[in-house]
């Protein structure tokens, strides 16, 4: 997997904290430097006032995700998306996602690539007898790689973070949305500084599923 922030809001820090300064100040408001708008933005975020987070935007370009994981991503449906299509891309020889409980399993290895093997076989075979791609695709496991773009508001990741940051959230997901918080903080160090699932905060939300191990940018 590999994964870029291509662009993102000039200043981001300053736009959120310009933002929130205009809802207290009389006139236009001032810009606002560091540590003024750090400070700013952390009391911000305490309160809970987190629309004004919603003026900094990221755009991130994912290659070599899976569709397993493409497919969570694209449910948070306050980002926006574009993602290589497999009705007008020809994907014979796709590259595919070994997850790691199977690439350290030879024999699992060794099933799991026979039948990629298979799907990709089966895909030539269908374009050959005339079927056109979006049906061929049908073909495919969801371990074939894909690519997207996703540009995502700081309030819509951070929430984002949330979710799929959790040891309980899908390994691959997880490790994405870790990339992308490396990306994002030195960007944006204030804004993502308590990034992280609830358990941040001290709360799991996994009740009798928690894995046991608070979360921090440290142990990952
Ligand atoms: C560990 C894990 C397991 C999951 N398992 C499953 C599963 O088994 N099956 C499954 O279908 N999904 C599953 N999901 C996906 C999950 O249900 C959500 O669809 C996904 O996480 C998107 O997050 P979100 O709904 O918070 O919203 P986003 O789309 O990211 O929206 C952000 C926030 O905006 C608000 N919002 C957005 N749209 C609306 C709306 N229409 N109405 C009201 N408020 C809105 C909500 O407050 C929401 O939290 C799983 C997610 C996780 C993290």
């Amino acid at each position: 997997m590999n994964i870029s922030l291509i662009a993102h809001t000039p200043d981001p820090e300053g736009v959120v904290a310009r933002a929130a300064r205009t809802c207290y100040s009389r006139g236009a408001p001032q810009s606002l430097l560091p540590p003024d708008s750090r400070s700013l933005i952390r009391s911000l975020v305490k309160k809970g006032h987190h629309s004004v987070l919603e003026h900094a935007s990221f755009s991130f370009l994912l290659e070599g995700l899976s569709r397993a994981s493409s497919h969570q991503l694209v449910r948070h449906r306050l980002a926006s998306f574009s993602q290589q299509s497999q009705r007008y891309v020809n994907l014979e020889e796709p590259a595919y996602v070994i997850p790691p409980s199977i690439s350290d399993n030879s024999h699992a290895t060794m099933i799991f690539k026979e039948a990629m093997e298979k799907a990709n076989h089966a895909y030539k075979q269908l374009l050959n007898a005339g079927i056109a791609k979006e049906d061929a695709r049908y073909i495919f496991p969801q371990a074939v790689t894909t690519i997207l773009v996703f540009t995502v508001n700081a309030r819509e990741l951070l929430h984002i973070f949330r979710l799929r940051l959790c040891n309980r959230a899908q390994w691959e997901i997880r490790q994405a949305c870790l990339e992308m918080l490396k990306l994002v903080t030195q960007i944006a160090p204030t804004v993502f500084e308590g990034a992280g699932p609830p358990c941040v905060d001290g709360q799991c939300m996994e009740g009798n599923g928690g894995c046991g191990r608070p979360w921090s940018k440290k142990n990952q």
